[in-house]
């Protein structure tokens, strides 16, 4: 079985997920809102999908549980 680095968090993965980074930062009372996708694909595990919002860059394999 082959692992793989998550790109997030440096764990050794079986399974990453292809995904878009996105910065949310809430809007304040002086800061306006930000909500970026970024263009660059990284490879993440199961638990920085869940922790860290993202956008998927792909559908994960048919056998493959969604975060
Ligand atoms: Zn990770």
């Amino acid at each position: 079985m082959t692992t793989s680095t998550c790109e997030s968090c440096g764990s050794e993965e079986t399974t990453l997920y292809r995904v878009h980074r996105r910065y949310i930062t809430p809007q304040a009372w002086d800061t306006p809102g930000v909500d970026r996708i970024l263009d660059e694909v990284e490879s993440w595990c199961f638990a920085c999908c869940t922790s860290y919002p993202n956008v998927f860059a792909e559908e994960p394999e048919q056998d493959t549980p969604r975060p």
